[in-house]
């Protein structure tokens, strides 16, 4: 029987995974069954896993306290043409 590999398809939003579909588990199902899209603890949506190779995804800081608490520095042009440390 084949094991597949699943994971949220939301990992990094809280509300739409739990800590089993974040990681990504491993399911053993046979050909017949349907994958699931759902996961079995939370109910949200999950992909299954095709390779360990994982997808680029965006880690870009989505907002200037996000950027912050990554540990970014960052900068904001001011009108009078310096940058500021904020
Ligand atoms: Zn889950």
């Amino acid at each position: 029987m084949p094991i597949y590999e699943y994971i949220a398809e939301h990992p990094e939003d809280p509300e739409r995974s739990c800590p089993m579909c974040r990681r990504g588990y491993e399911l053993r199902r046979s050909l017949e069954r349907e994958p699931i899209t759902r996961c079995l603890y939370c109910k949200n949506p999950v992909r299954k896993k095709i390779s360990p190779v994982s997808v680029p995804r965006l880690t870009a800081p989505l907002s200037v306290s996000d950027a912050k608490k990554a540990g970014f520095t960052v900068l904001e042009k001011r009108d009078g043409g310096e940058y500021e440390k904020l």
